[in-house]
């Protein structure tokens, strides 16, 4: 029979550990907006007309204050155009301009709709090129105070030094600068600058990023992680993407978020960039990711060797004026504050309570 001491056997242990792989695991229970709904709740609110939607927010780093509806247009080329700016500032939503615009392209804008530049942001990436380009616009636009610094990985040392040069030079600009899922990247990019974090990896409806990397956070855990960081800092974040109806929208405020990106839910109308196409009697437009074959062919010539493309292309159906998806999804967030009992947007994420659910609705006529 082998027989080994029990000192031995315990002198051996930590090199067997060693040995192991290690594997770091978060084992919690990440949700996302289809895994629950909102708790009604006990209301003295007699109708949803009575509910406001305006939020007025100081930020942090800024100073400035944002008085709107919290809901923006993305900045994909689609979604983020001056002729969505026109509409959306009309109800005070917000747009974020996407950066292929020439600086010429906003001097017009600026000079014929002076009144839209209180609710439009003017978006650049972290290269150098890019950070001229916007320099140039803010310069060639003074009332513009919004900036949108967006890439597709927030996570970078690059991007965090980007940051901050960026408030360097304008520092009573209010930035947007994402993409991050996790409340320590939240607070980095807070405190090199940023006021309002775009929170969001890979829920987008024409992302792939979680397909082709692997990478990415259920949506509903992100934003109530990420904004419960931002607020112990006085900042403020974006729920960025994975909205696909009104309710999905209202339940990002219910987790938290300030503000509420979409792309999808806007796509197809009349202020997207891009024609009409008919097919078999029927209407569409496109729309694709920022990081898709399509918008790669058309601003750098093609997808990069080193690069998967990480956004798809689709033909969603041509759905007229922007003017009544707004009006539904607006209605449908005053109907949600009516069933919590709250009577200001302000007060929906401390009305709220969750119940996590199987199912959304019913599928019988879907
Ligand atoms: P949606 O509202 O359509 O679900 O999401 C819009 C968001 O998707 C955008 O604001 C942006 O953060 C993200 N997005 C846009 N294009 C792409 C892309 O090509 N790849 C990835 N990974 N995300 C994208």
């Amino acid at each position: 029979m082998l027989s080994v001491s029990l000192p031995l056997l315990l002198s051996r242990l930590p090199t067997v550990k060693a040995a192991m792989p290690r594997l770091d695991m978060d084992a919690d229970l990440k949700l996302d907006f289809k895994d629950v709904l909102f708790r009604p709740k006990r209301s003295s609110l007699k109708s949803r007309s009575e509910v406001d939607l305006q939020r007025t927010f100081t930020f942090r780093n800024s100073k400035q204050t944002y008085t709107g509806i919290p809901i923006i247009a993305a900045n994909m080329d689609t979604t983020g155009t001056f002729e969505m700016a026109q509409v959306l500032s009309k109800h005070t939503l917000f747009t974020a301009i996407h950066k292929h615009y020439s600086v010429e392209d906003w001097k017009n804008f600026a000079a014929s709709h002076p009144e839209c530049l209180e609710h439009v942001a003017a978006s650049s990436g972290s290269g150098n090129a890019d950070l001229e380009k916007l320099c140039a616009i803010l310069e060639a636009v003074p009332p513009l105070k919004y900036i949108c610094l967006d890439v597709a990985n927030g996570y970078s040392e690059y991007f965090v030094e980007f940051v901050k040069t960026v408030r360097g030079k304008f520092p009573k600009h209010t930035i947007m600068a994402g993409n991050v899922v996790t409340g320590e990247m939240v607070e980095e990019l807070i405190l090199s600058g940023a006021d309002i974090i775009k929170v969001g990896i890979g829920p987008g409806s024409v992302c792939t990023t979680r397909i082709k990397t692997g990478v990415g956070y259920p949506q509903l855990s992100a934003v109530i992680e990420c904004a419960d960081s931002a607020h112990g800092l006085k900042g403020h974040i974006i729920s960025d993407g994975g909205c696909s109806c009104p309710g999905d929208v209202a339940k990002a405020f219910g987790a938290g978020a300030d503000f509420v990106m979409m792309g999808g839910m806007l796509a197809g109308h009349d202020q997207c960039s891009g024609e009409v196409i008919e097919k078999n009697g029927k209407k569409y437009k496109l729309f694709y990711g920022m990081s898709s074959d399509t918008a790669m062919k058309k601003y750098v010539g093609g997808v990069a060797e080193y690069r998967a493309s990480e956004g798809r292309t689709v033909e969603v159906p041509y759905r007229g004026d922007v003017e009544n998806t707004i009006r539904d999804v607006l209605g449908g967030l005053r109907s949600t504050c009516t069933y919590v009992g709250a009577a200001k947007l302000k007060e929906l994420s401390r009305r709220t309570t969750f119940i996590r659910v199987t199912q959304q609705s019913s599928h019988m006529f879907a």
